[in-house]
C-alpha cells in the first residue's frame, strides 16, 4: 500500500478564514507549549517523552487551558504526532532540532478520521466553467467549499489536512491509501523507450529528437520578485505592512509553482502516452545546485527544478504501471552516443557535440539523451543518420502570465 494525497482548492467566507487563522495561531502556541515541555523533561529526566506521552500532554494541556479548546481534540492530538514526528526526525539525524515556530509559519491541520465531514456534491456553472463541487465540515472550523476537479475514493480517506498558503489560498488535502499500480511485465524489446536528458537551455530533450524549451518562470518574473523583497525587508517583522507584503511575494513564487508543475504534468502526460520505459539521469540535484559556478547558473538550476520534474515525470509513468529507469549520469553529456568515445574537452557552453574518435556532430543535449537510451540497454531504433522528421506536436496547452512554452523539433543532424 501506498498513500497517495489527493489536494484541492478550497473557499470559504471570511469569517470562517479568520477562524482557521485563530485555530492556526493556537495549534502554534500547543506545539511551542510541548516543544516547552519537552525540554524541561529532558533536563529534569535526562529523558524523551514518548508518543503517547505527547498525545496525552496535548490533551491535558487542551483541559487546562480554555485558550487550546478551541481546537478539536484530535486536532489537538495532532499537533503532538507533528512535533513527536520533528523529533523523531531530529534524533534519525535526518533534520535539524525541532523550534520554536513562528505563528506566520505554522499553516496547516490536520484531521485523522473523524472531524470532517464531506456533503452536498453537486454540479456547477456551465460549458467550459462546469466543476464538480462539494462541501467540507470541518469540526470547530467550519464550512469549506471544494473544488472537486478529480475522483475522491472517499472510503479509504486516512486523514485530511487543511492548508493554508502564504498567499491565503486554501487547500484541502485527503490521504488516501492505494494499492501500488504493478509494473507491466513483459519483454524488453516490445517496449518504447524515450531518454530525456535535462537541461538549464532546453528544460527536457527527448531521444527522439523532441525537445522543450526552458521558460525560465523566475528569471522572467525577477525584477518582479526583487522589487517585493526589498519593500518587505523595509517593513517591521510581522507587523500588518510587513504581512501585505509577504502575501503579495507568497503570490509571486505560488505562480511560479503553479506554472512549472502545469508544465511538467503536461510534459509527463504526453510522454507516458507515447512510451513504456523513461531513461533518466540519476542526478544529486542538490549537489548539482551547490556545485553551480555563478550566481545565475545557480538560480537556473533552481528555477528549472529538476527534482519536481523528475517526480512528476516518474509519476506519470509509474502511476500506469510503466517502468522508469534511472542511469548513472556520469559523463553523459561528454560520451559519443555511436562509438562510446568520451569527449573531454566539451564545456557547459558547447551546444554542439564533436566527436573526436569517428567525428560525428550531434546537437549536445540529443546525444545525451540517446547515451542515457543505451545505457539502459537500448539500441535506439533511430539512428541519427536515417532519423526521420517528426511531425510537429500540438502545442502544450499552457497560457501562463509570461505566456506559454512548446515542444519543438530538434535541429537535424549533421554528419561531421
Ligand atoms: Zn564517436
Amino acid at each position: 500500500m501506498r498513500v497517495r494525497a489527493y489536494r484541492f482548492r478550497a473557499y470559504c467566507s471570511n469569517t470562517t478564514a479568520r477562524v482557521l487563522e485563530t485555530q492556526l495561531e493556537v495549534a502554534c502556541k500547543l506545539y511551542n507549549a510541548l516543544l516547552h515541555a519537552e525540554q524541561e523533561e529532558y533536563e529534569k529526566n535526562k529523558r524523551t517523552m514518548s508518543k503517547n506521552e505527547l498525545r496525552q500532554l496535548a490533551l491535558d494541556l487542551r483541559k487546562q487551558n480554555p485558550e487550546f479548546q478551541v481546537l478539536h481534540s484530535q486536532v489537538a492530538q495532532q499537533v503532538a504526532e507533528r512535533f513527536y514526528q520533528a523529533r523523531e526526525r531530529f534524533l534519525g539525524g535526518l533534520a535539524n532540532k525541532p523550534k520554536k515556530k513562528k505563528p506566520h509559519r505554522y499553516l496547516s491541520l490536520v484531521y485523522p478520521q473523524s472531524g470532517w465531514k464531506l456533503s452536498n456534491w453537486r454540479d456547477a456553472g456551465q460549458g467550459k466553467n462546469k466543476k464538480r463541487k462539494a462541501r467540507l465540515r470541518l469540526s470547530k472550523i467550519g464550512f469549506f467549499t471544494l473544488v472537486m476537479h478529480t475522483e475522491l475514493p472517499l472510503k479509504r480517506v486516512s486523514q485530511v489536512c487543511v492548508k493554508l498558503y502564504p498567499s491565503g489560498r486554501i487547500h484541502v488535502i485527503f490521504l488516501v491509501e492505494e494499492p501500488e499500480a504493478e509494473e507491466e511485465q513483459s519483454s524488453k524489446e516490445s517496449k518504447n523507450a524515450v531518454g530525456v536528458d535535462l537541461g538549464i537551455t532546453r528544460l527536457a530533450t527527448l531521444s527522439d529528437g523532441r525537445y522543450l524549451e526552458n521558460p525560465k518562470p523566475l528569471e522572467r518574473s525577477l525584477d518582479r520578485v526583487r522589487m517585493l523583497q526589498r519593500t518587505l525587508s523595509r517593513k517591521r517583522f510581522l507587523s500588518n505592512n510587513w504581512l501585505k507584503t509577504k502575501t503579495k511575494l507568497a503570490k509571486e513564487h505560488e505562480h511560479l509553482k503553479d506554472f512549472r508543475r502545469d508544465l511538467f504534468f503536461k510534459l509527463g502526460a504526453l510522454l507516458a502516452q507515447e512510451y513504456d520505459v523513461l531513461v533518466l539521469e540519476d542526478l544529486d540535484v542538490r549537489n548539482l545546485v551547490q556545485k553551480g559556478e555563478t550566481k545565475k547558473r545557480r538560480m537556473r538550476l533552481y528555477d528549472s527544478s529538476f527534482s519536481e520534474l523528475r517526480a512528476v515525470l516518474e509519476w506519470e509513468f509509474r502511476k500506469r504501471g510503466k517502468l522508469v529507469l534511472p542511469v548513472p549520469a556520469y559523463n553523459t553529456s561528454r560520451e559519443c552516443f555511436l562509438c562510446g568515445g568520451i569527449n573531454q574537452s566539451l564545456t557547459l557552453e558547447d551546444r554542439v557535440f564533436l566527436c573526436p574518435h569517428c567525428g560525428f556532430t550531434f546537437d549536445r543535449d540529443l546525444n545525451a539523451s540517446l547515451v542515457l537510451l543505451k545505457r539502459a540497454g537500448w539500441v535506439p531504433p533511430a539512428v541519427p543518420v536515417e532519423l526521420h522528421p517528426i511531425p510537429p506536436l500540438p502545442t502544450l496547452g499552457l497560457v501562463g502570465r509570461q505566456g506559454g512554452a512548446m515542444i519543438q523539433e530538434a535541429p537535424a543532424f549533421r554528419r561531421g
